[in-house]
């Protein structure tokens, strides 16, 4: 395995310790734009890459701003990044689906630290990256 695959492979370990759930179908009402460390940026544009969508730079206007990968559902869903996968599973008040009540809400401590393992994650990525994060494809603010 290379630095770099080694680097995806605990981003996706990440990933696993969110829980998953069910959302409602065809409900966007949390994919406001986001914004993800470089290493997410890195990850999202290898599935662009892979399944030929072109990265998408431009907010989606209408009643509220989308996420640009938003089309009726997320196209970039397997590699969504995990402020997206952390919504809906904390009661903080920033997380907090209005829609869905699981039972099995994350303690803010685990979600403060998943967000530090990330940032760790991060940090080794830039590293061996040797990129700019500017290089990578991001949503605007
Ligand atoms: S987490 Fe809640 S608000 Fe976000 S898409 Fe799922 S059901 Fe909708
Ligand atoms: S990446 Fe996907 S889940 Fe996240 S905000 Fe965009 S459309 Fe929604």
């Amino acid at each position: 395995m290379t630095e770099m695959e080694i680097l995806l492979d605990s981003l996706n370990g990440i990933y696993e310790k969110v829980p998953a759930f069910e959302c409602r179908d065809g409900c966007s009402d949390c994919c406001g734009p986001v914004d993800w460390p470089p290493i997410e940026g890195y990850n999202i544009m290898q599935y662009l890459k892979k399944h030929d969508i072109e990265p998408r730079m431009t907010i989606i206007k209408g009643i509220e701003d989308l996420c640009p990968y938003w089309e009726g559902k997320c196209i970039i869903y397997p590699v969504r990044p995990l402020i997206c996968r952390q919504y809906g599973v904390s009661d903080m008040h920033f997380l907090k689906c209005p829609h869905i009540n699981p039972e099995w809400e994350m303690p803010l401590a685990e979600v403060k630290e998943l967000n530090k393992e990330l940032r760790l994650l991060d940090l080794a990525f830039r590293r061996v990256a040797r990129v700019d994060a500017t290089d990578l494809v991001r949503p605007p603010r």
